[in-house]
């Protein structure tokens, strides 16, 4: 299909915000010009995402995995081509320090893990990728933060749409006022939970529900739109099932308003499918996508018309930039800061909901 004039321009714009993530490192001055990964955790994401996504990145190499399965190793060693040197469990993980082939560990583990082996991997030497949520407390994100910092290691946190040419060209939209001043965002994202067993339902191994586990990408499309904090949360949670929803959150919908004076109306579910997309409402015009967290087929429009950019592999750009982030030794923008950020919002949320009051959210000291 052909690109009219505005969809080449808004292409165009997009195309050049993923080229600030910079060309692959070629010169010749530098020895290393791929970064070496290992997988910790090869449950759902890592297998089905993450690990495909390494056979697409430039800079970034799957050499090593970190597996509490030993049945595990053997298929992943022949699928991929992973060293016996290079395998390693929860218990010999430390070991990394001994181990210069890995150069960065991607914490891909139920959240109550992510602290743990955050900081283990930086004591290790290695510097740390980790899924989000980042941790279960703001705290816990800070203990992270200052690990990394200690061992002089980098640290950065899965958020992938970061990445997506999509959000690039809706967060230049936001911020250039192409359609006037931003004043209203909507966005959600949910989806009907399965298995009632599993980790994300119960509270010390996820943190929390729908919230920590997929309302945090509408939380962040807000940060990520207006490149501002919220600074006030009002929050509700409705349970339809109290027996499967007992240790965590079903459904939340929450107000939060920014500085610039944005308003924000978002909402996540473990109830239903469906919802999954933002809109951002702006003077003299509207924005948005949907659905706009899957990981394919991100669709867009604008009170112009549809927004048609190409649809990349997020993790494989992700992985890439953080790569390029220690080849280049530059912070990733997708920082433990940013990750903290976001639990503090979360926590604000919760205490809303606990107290029925408007929170005010707290700052990075
Ligand atoms: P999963 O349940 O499929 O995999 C978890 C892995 O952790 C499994 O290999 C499991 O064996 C291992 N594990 C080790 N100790 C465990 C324990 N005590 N209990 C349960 N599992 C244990 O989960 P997943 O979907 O791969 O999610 C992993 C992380 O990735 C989570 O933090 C999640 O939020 C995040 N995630 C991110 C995205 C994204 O789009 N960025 C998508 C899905 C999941």
């Amino acid at each position: 299909m052909s690109l009219d004039r505005r969809t080449f321009i808004e292409s165009s714009a997009a195309l050049s915000a993923i080229a600030t993530l910079g060309a692959p490192h070629t010169s010749a001055a530098e020895p290393k010009s791929t970064v070496n990964f290992a997988l910790v955790g090869l449950g759902s994401l890592s297998t089905n995402q993450i690990a495909p996504a390494l056979q697409k990145t430039e800079r970034a190499k799957l050499v090593g995995i970190v597996t509490g399965t030993p049945a595990k190793e053997k298929i992943w060693q022949d699928k991929y081509g992973i060293e016996q040197k290079n395998i390693y469990n929860y218990d010999n993980f430390d070991k990394l320090v001994d181990n210069d082939d890995i150069d960065v560990v991607y914490i891909v583990l139920p959240n109550s893990m992510h602290k743990e082996f955050t900081i283990r991997g930086a004591a290790a030497g290695k510097h740390v990728l980790c899924e989000k949520p980042m941790a279960n407390s703001s705290a816990d994100c800070q203990a992270m933060i200052d690990a990394c910092h200690q061992h002089k290691r980098k640290l950065a946190v899965g958020y992938r749409c970061q990445f997506e040419p999509h959000h690039l060209h809706c967060r230049e939209l936001a911020r250039s006022q192409a359609f006037g001043a931003l004043k209203a965002i909507e966005a959600g994202f949910g989806f009907k939970i399965g298995d009632p067993n599993q980790w994300r339902l119960k509270a010390n191994m996820a943190g929390g529900g729908a919230l920590m586990d997929v309302g945090i990408y509408a939380l962040q499309a807000c940060r990520f739109l207006t490149g501002e904090e919220p600074v006030a949360i009002t929050a509700q949670e409705t349970k339809t099932d109290p027996q499967k929803f007992a240790q965590v959150d079903e459904t939340i919908t929450w107000t939060m308003t920014t500085p610039s004076g944005v308003n924000c109306y978002c909402s996540t579910s473990y109830a239903f499918s469906g919802i999954n997309r933002f809109n951002a409402y702006a003077e003299n015009g509207q924005f948005g996508l949907n659905p706009a967290y899957s990981y394919e087929g991100i669709q867009g429009s604008s009170s112009k018309g549809p927004i048609k950019l190409p649809q990349i592999d997020q993790f494989a750009t992700e992985m890439d930039d953080f790569a390029k982030c220690i080849l280049e030794d530059h912070p990733s923008r997708v920082s433990g800061e940013e990750g903290l950020r976001d639990l503090l919002a979360i926590e604000a949320i919760y205490q809303s909901i606990r107290s029925g009051q408007r929170v005010n959210v707290k700052r990075i000291a």
